[in-house]
């Protein structure tokens, strides 16, 4: 069996290559790719182009309050878009 794509919160899978429509992350406007982080045209990890917005969960965003990795940077203690509070 294969394993379904990941969805992103979206509702389009990481792998569809469309811009996320995700447009904020704790309450600042995300940041878009850049043509950094997609050195080969698109981002390795959430396949969109330079100037779209990633995928939540994708290893190259940027977090807009601080400028981490925003997968890993602790500004809301761990859990990207975690709106439970
Ligand atoms: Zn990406
Ligand atoms: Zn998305
Ligand atoms: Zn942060």
């Amino acid at each position: 069996m294969m394993k379904p794509p990941v969805i992103c919160q979206c509702g389009q899978p990481m792998e569809s290559g469309l811009a996320c429509t995700i447009l904020q992350m704790r309450g600042e406007s995300r940041l878009p790719c850049t043509p950094a982080e997609a050195p080969y045209g698109y981002c390795h990890d959430c396949l969109v182009q330079p100037g779209q917005l990633h995928h939540v969960g994708c290893d190259m965003e940027r977090c807009p309050v601080c400028g981490d990795q925003a997968i890993s940077c602790d500004c809301t203690g761990g859990e990207i878009g975690g709106n439970l509070s």
